[in-house]
């Protein structure tokens, strides 16, 4: 592998499922029968007083994983009424202690690294391994916040004092934080937000994507066992438009982090725009319209692992996946053809088979969205090739990894969270207008370049403006710590999720000048 393996990079659990499939999967499928419930979590309870809702399984939506009791508005406001007065003592809780705390959960994770991969595949139809990269990453976030405050948030900076006097500046928390997270990495987003925010001294409302509440509910748990006292950290389940409304509505609320589409971000800074009170920073991360340029100096066999691995893994429902490749038109029948022939070896279907690459979308809203999308490139594009999807996949919200010719990066109106991959073929001489292309979407996650000659590498890197280059691998599966994360422009705010600047903007800082 010309690449680095991202389990080498990583802190987190190490587990090698070619080796070592048949003992894991025994431990799996302890969890895979079992009925689980989850909820709005407020102080630590889950309020029996309603129903509980089902949840299906994405693979089988016969299959009624557990059930859930979603919060209202009531519970919005005990939260927040909680978490604001606990805000202070945790505040002035030692740094050490609030690290210490990321430590343990990611201690708890690591021992629950089966029970999570089932409940991933159970309840987002990830196939296993994306459920143990979803653990490795939830840990690698927990240890590398934890390292980061003890290094920012321990001790003071001291300043100069040039006339005698003693300056020091501090970090500290900023009040309650709201963390709304999405569907597609259940684990490892929802607990990247929550333990950078919760280590910088922040009280947190946690809103999941109700179609993960399930995970969710468990990772709250935990944390509540690793030491975080149930008054600082409160899970609020519910559908955005409602429960995310409210919470953001909040006059209480003193920053927002938010991963998920660029049009809730955009309406998530309207609301906290338009309200009364203090400015309120939002840390949003978000869509893609991600590019990879592939010149006729390319290892067309290197090229083609790297499109399909990131164009397809997870389904292609991850906001660095690859959407538009551009190749260089002296090669593109030769890439065509052997791009044709990886995608025919795709195997849809169970995501808990060790041989199944790719498993379903996460709902049937994802699914039909994605399937007017491929109806619209069937009757205004070329197709290239469409993965064959098998009987077993009939129960299940699948949409086969398809692929298409297209003649501009403005036929695509906006982000198509799927399977789905758009082909350009472009001469040496169009290179800018390649770049330019890519520039005017708005959008600015990643970025990949295919090519044997330095220079292009080069000027290409220098000319589009994203948040992650990757150069002659994938695009996809950024390591904490490594490969900090995040984008421009329509793609979110920064800073970078996984990186030395992330806590910063959970944190307000605070200068103390001493005339000694
Ligand atoms: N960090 C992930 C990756 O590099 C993507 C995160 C997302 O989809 O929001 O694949």
């Amino acid at each position: 592998d010309i690449y680095g393996d991202v389990r080498k990079n990583s802190k987190g659990v190490n587990i090698d499922i070619d080796s070592q499939w048949g003992p894991f999967k025994q431990q799996i499928d302890a969890f895979m029968t079992e009925s689980w419930q989850g909820g709005v979590i407020v102080n630590g309870d889950t309020p029996d007083d309603r129903e509980p809702a089902p949840i299906h399984s994405p693979y089988d939506r016969r299959e009624q994983v557990g059930s859930v009791r979603w919060a209202d508005e009531a519970d919005v406001t005990r939260a927040i009424d909680s978490a604001q007065q606990a805000f202070e003592g945790w505040r002035r809780t030692p740094a050490e202690t609030r690290a210490a705390a990321l430590d343990k959960m990611a201690d708890l994770m690591e021992a629950d690294l089966a029970l999570f991969t089932a409940l991933c595949h159970r309840e987002a139809g990830k196939i296993i391994q994306d459920g143990i990269d979803e653990v490795r990453e939830a840990v690698d976030f927990c240890r590398y916040y934890a390292d980061q405050a003890r290094q920012n948030f321990a001790e003071p900076m001291v300043m100069p004092g040039p006339t005698g006097e003693s300056n020091e500046l501090y970090l500290e928390g900023r009040g309650v934080f709201a963390c709304i997270s999405p569907w597609n990495f259940p684990l490892a987003i929802f607990i990247g937000q929550i333990s950078a925010a919760l280590v910088a001294g922040n009280t947190v409302v946690a809103k999941p994507a109700e179609q993960t509440t399930l995970i969710a509910s468990h990772a709250i748990r935990l944390f509540h066992q690793a030491g975080i006292p149930t008054d600082v950290l409160h899970l609020l389940p519910g559908v955005g438009p409602v429960i995310g409304q409210a919470i953001i509505a909040d006059k209480r609320i003193a920053g927002v982090a938010f991963t998920g589409s660029t049009g809730t971000a955009q309406r998530i800074h309207q609301t906290l725009a338009s309200k009364p009170g203090p400015i309120v920073p939002l840390i949003a991360e978000t869509g893609g319209q991600n590019a990879m340029i592939v010149d006729s100096t390319a290892l067309p066999e290197q090229v083609i692992k790297d499109v399909v691995h990131s164009a397809f893994t997870s389904a292609g429902q991850r906001c660095s996946a690859l959407r538009v490749l551009y190749v260089q038109q002296d090669i593109a029948d030769n890439l065509m053809t052997l791009l044709q022939g990886a995608m025919q070896e795709l195997t849809l279907g169970d995501p808990s088979l060790h041989e199944t690459d790719i498993g379903p979308v996460i709902d049937e809203t994802a699914r039909q969205k994605l399937q007017a999308h491929i109806d619209d490139m069937r009757a205004n594009a070329e197709l290239i090739f469409e993965t064959p999807m098998p009987d077993d996949c009939a129960q299940g919200t699948f949409v086969a990894p398809i692929a298409f010719r297209i003649q501009h990066l403005s036929q695509l109106d906006e982000e198509h969270f799927g399977p789905v991959l758009h082909v350009i073929t472009y001469k040496a001489s169009e290179l800018d207008d390649v770049i330019a292309q890519i520039n005017d979407s708005g959008y600015g996650l990643t970025l990949g370049i295919h090519t044997r000659n330095e220079t292009t590498a080069r000027y290409i890197d220098e000319r589009v403006r994203v948040g992650n280059v990757y150069i002659n691998r994938d695009q996809i599966g950024a390591v904490v710590g490594v490969q900090p994360f995040g984008g421009q422009g329509l793609s979110g705010t920064g800073p970078k999720a996984g990186g030395p600047r992330y806590l910063y903007r959970f944190a307000t800082e605070r200068t103390r000048t001493i005339n000694t």
